[in-house]
């Protein structure tokens, strides 16, 4: 089979193939062409007020239905109003200037992604960084909904009524306000920050790191105003088993599940020192080879039964387990700001850059950690466990956007089919966040947040990346790398791939265009006069 591939860049750095290469892209969208791709979009482009047209387009739905098409998809004031066969009456009916018409011919659509653990950054550690920069970035990556778990939550809630009101470039954004008052915080005096909370407009709360006496007070004064809950539990007095009793909604990263099954307290050295990171996620690493398995699968039955959902954000730690790897990824090229590069270099005063001296010991042990810990997860989600995905991005190598798309890679090395990693990207994030009434799938009825995908993301999760992924060509044309090849057989590798369009309430906001900007603040920012001493 063929598809479309937006970039057509050579794999190896010899850009002038670029314009030769032009001319065996197939299918392109009516606006675009390989060679015009950072050129702005006219009328399409972030526009509002307008109706949606996407023609001839491969399906993937959401929910783990298998791939339909061609379809013709309608969306009229942001919600999907029809799906037929393409070409078929209903959306070719009254054709007008105002429609935005996108050609997905060759191209897959499926629901935008949701990130369900995300944090918006405007500086790291006092260097500035702009916002539109992480925006940008979430939607080149296809994210349209966010869930901000910790920030500066005043802030986050004037960017979310921005953003609903289509004010700002931007995802559609949940704000959760953190609990995690300290030891000395009595349960009453945690009740009232929930109740604050749920007065200044909190979504849901964020806890982290409470005893079971806080724990109580914080989950119970939740229920009784209906806010939503998730936990970065930590290595406390309390576990998952703490948390799946008192009614928590869901769970983050690896903490606290296998802090269950361990039959006591995990084997920490006399030296261990919680306050210092090497010590912490050295130790954090050697967690799951401790738990008794059959305990963790008793565990895991629990949080399934007790409908605990669980967003374990596998991306943001592995660089624990292949520094070099996370420390060279091609994407901070172009994409790195020069505050979060200096925000990751190896330092012990900046959470999350504590790779002083990282050993192969360190990562041998990382290694089997999330082997074990991926099982956990597979067994959880085959169990029927609602399984999330999120990106925790801006600590530890992890470049906004980019660490979701690598996080949906991570789940299929756990063992899941990609129609299940891209349920657990968009319609699980959409059960996770209460709003599984209207996104997380293809369907009429449904708020209009798609992504126009340059390929079959079912065969490739890679082309979800921003930055594109390797594509075998064949006599010029994209193809399968398991196709049959002849001697006479011209064969090549080029960058392709990518999402085309990310769209959001129905306004199509075109990747390349925000990619460019992204490159265009990365590089103003690194002038010379422009970068800040850290
Ligand atoms: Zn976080």
């Amino acid at each position: 089979m063929t598809f479309a591939i937006r970039r057509l860049v050579p794999a190896g750095p010899a850009p002038a193939m670029l314009v030769a290469f032009a001319s065996m892209c197939i299918a392109l969208a009516a606006m675009t062409t390989a060679a015009q791709e950072s050129a702005p979009v006219p009328g399409i482009h972030a526009a509002t007020g307008r109706r949606l047209v996407i023609r001839n387009a491969m399906v993937v739905y959401g929910s783990r239905r298998p791939p339909f098409g061609p379809v013709d998809i309608v969306a009229d004031r942001g919600v999907i109003t029809s799906i037929t066969p393409a070409g078929s009456p209903v959306s070719t009916r009254r054709p007008t200037t105002t429609d935005a018409v996108i050609d997905a011919a060759g191209r897959y659509v499926m629901p935008g992604l949701v990130n369900t653990h995300m944090h918006w950054h405007e500086d790291r550690q006092g260097i500035p960084q702009p916002v539109q920069y992480e925006r940008n970035l979430y939607l080149a990556a296809g994210v349209t909904t966010t869930r901000e778990l910790g920030g500066d939550f005043e802030k986050s809630r004037q960017w979310q009524a921005q953003s609903d009101a289509h004010a700002i470039v931007a995802p559609r954004m949940l704000v959760y306000a953190v609990i995690s008052r300290g030891r000395n915080e009595t349960p009453e005096a945690i009740r009232a920050s929930v109740r604050d909370a749920a007065r200044r407009g909190a979504d849901g709360l964020k806890i982290i790191a409470l005893d079971r006496d806080q724990l109580e007070a914080a989950l119970s004064e939740a229920r009784a105003l209906s806010l939503r809950t998730t936990a970065h539990i930590g290595v406390e007095e309390t576990t998952a088993d703490d948390y799946i009793e008192l009614g928590v909604n869901s769970i983050e990263h690896f903490y606290g599940v296998a802090d269950a099954a361990l039959g006591g307290v995990q084997q920490f050295p006399a030296s261990m020192n919680h306050s210092n990171e090497i010590h912490r996620f050295t130790r954090a690493g050697e967690l799951y080879a401790q738990a008794d398995p059959a305990t963790l699968r008793a565990t895991i039955d629990r949080m399934v039964a007790a409908h605990v959902g669980w967003t374990p954000t596998f991306s943001i730690y592995e660089a624990n387990r292949d520094l070099l790897r996370a420390q060279h990824q091609p994407w901070f090229a172009d994409y790195l700001h020069p505050a979060l590069e200096a925000f990751f270099r190896p330092s012990l005063d900046r959470h999350g850059s504590y790779f002083l001296g990282w050993t192969g010991t360190q990562e041998a042990r990382w290694k089997t950690q999330y082997r074990i810990w991926m099982d956990a997860v597979r067994d959880f989600g085959r169990k029927g466990g609602l399984v999330a995905t999120g990106d925790d991005a801006g600590f530890i190598y992890s470049l906004y956007g980019f660490g979701l798309s690598r996080e949906l890679e991570l789940h299929e090395e756990a063992g899941f089919h990609p129609l299940e990693v891209i349920e657990h990207a968009t319609w699980n994030g959409a059960r996770m966040l209460g709003l599984d009434d209207r996104i997380g799938k293809v369907r009429e009825g449904f708020v209009a947040d798609l992504l126009v995908v340059n390929g079959n993301p079912l065969e490739n999760l890679k082309l979800l990346n921003p930055y594109g992924a390797d594509v075998m060509v064949v006599n010029g044309r994209p193809a399968p790398n398991d196709v049959a090849v002849g001697p006479g057989d011209r064969v090549e590798v080029v960058r392709g791939g990518g999402i085309e369009w990310t769209i959001k309430d129905g306004i199509a906001y075109h990747v390349p265009t925000l990619l460019q900007e992204v490159r265009d603040i990365v590089s103003r920012a690194r002038r010379p006069d422009q970068v800040p001493t850290p």
